[in-house]
Formats: C-alpha cells, sequence, structure tokens
C-alpha cells in the first residue's frame, strides 16, 4: 500500500501542478465575478437608494470630497465590507449606474481590524491604493 503510494507521488511529479496557492496567486476570475464595488463619482447622486437596499445594512451615506483635494462635498456611499456579502443588490438598485463590480477580493480586503474594513468613497472610487490599506 504504501509503496503504491510512493509510486503515485513519484509519477506525478513531472506533472503539472493543479493547486496554486492563496492568495498569493490569483484565480481565475469570471466577467461576472462580484469583488469589491467601484464607485464612480461623476455618476452618484448621494439618493441613498443603495443603502436603503442592503440587505445586511452595509452602507451608509457619508460626506465626502466630490474629487481628489476638492473642498467642495458631497453625500456618497461607504461600505462596511466586513458586512457585505457581495449580493450585488447596491449595483442594480442605483439609478445612475454609479456603482460596479470589482474583482478585488483578498488584497486590500483581508484586514485584521473592523476599522480598515470600512471603504470610504475615495476608497470605492479608488482615489487611494486599497491594496496598500491603511493598516496601522
Ligand atoms: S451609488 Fe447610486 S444608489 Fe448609491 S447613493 Fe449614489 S446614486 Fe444613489
Ligand atoms: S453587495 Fe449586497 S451586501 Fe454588499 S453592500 Fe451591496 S447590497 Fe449590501
Amino acid at each position: 500500500m504504501v509503496l503504491k503510494n510512493i509510486k503515485y507521488a513519484v509519477k506525478n511529479i513531472p506533472k503539472k501542478r493543479v493547486t496554486r496557492l492563496c492568495p498569493e496567486v490569483e484565480s481565475p476570475l469570471s466577467d461576472r465575478f462580484r469583488g469589491l464595488q467601484i464607485l464612480d463619482k461623476s455618476k452618484c447622486i448621494g439618493c441613498g437608494i443603495c443603502a436603503n437596499t442592503c440587505p445586511n445594512n452595509a452602507i451608509k451615506i457619508v460626506k465626502a470630497p466630490i474629487a481628489p483635494g476638492s473642498s467642495k462635498q458631497r453625500w456618497f456611499p461607504e461600505i462596511d465590507i466586513g458586512h457585505c456579502l457581495f449580493c450585488g443588490l447596491c449595483i442594480d438598485q442605483c439609478p445612475k449606474g454609479a456603482l460596479s463590480s470589482g474583482k478585488e477580493y483578498t488584497k486590500g480586503m483581508v484586514k485584521w481590524a473592523h476599522k480598515d474594513l470600512l471603504m470610504t468613497p475615495e476608497k470605492l472610487a479608488r482615489e487611494v491604493d486599497i491594496k496598500e490599506g491603511d493598516e496601522k
């Protein structure tokens, strides 16, 4: 039995590996994959429909600059990704098409502290590098 297993293992050494390291090696994603949401600030009207739709209460409407460095502020969604189940309802219900699905699902999103799971409008709009994160 043991010899049979060793023989099987040796026979498979030259074969291409079928497993991959996660999260170091990312899996290929389908077009329909729902990762971290992307916010288009220019389309968002701050109506709060996304927040009212969210079954997990993961969205809050908060004030944020309309563009990086701008002193002008408007209302935008902020998503607590720790409570998000990536159902996509916020995206489907947005009347302006301001939200879409991104491909991020590990880098920038796997955090130790709950505060770091808050995806601010700036992060959703990718105005800051979410992969670097803000953990101190
Ligand atoms: S993302 Fe869409 S649904 Fe949410 S506040 Fe902006 S416009 Fe309204
Ligand atoms: S994907 Fe679903 S759970 Fe996540 S914020 Fe949108 S509506 Fe809420």
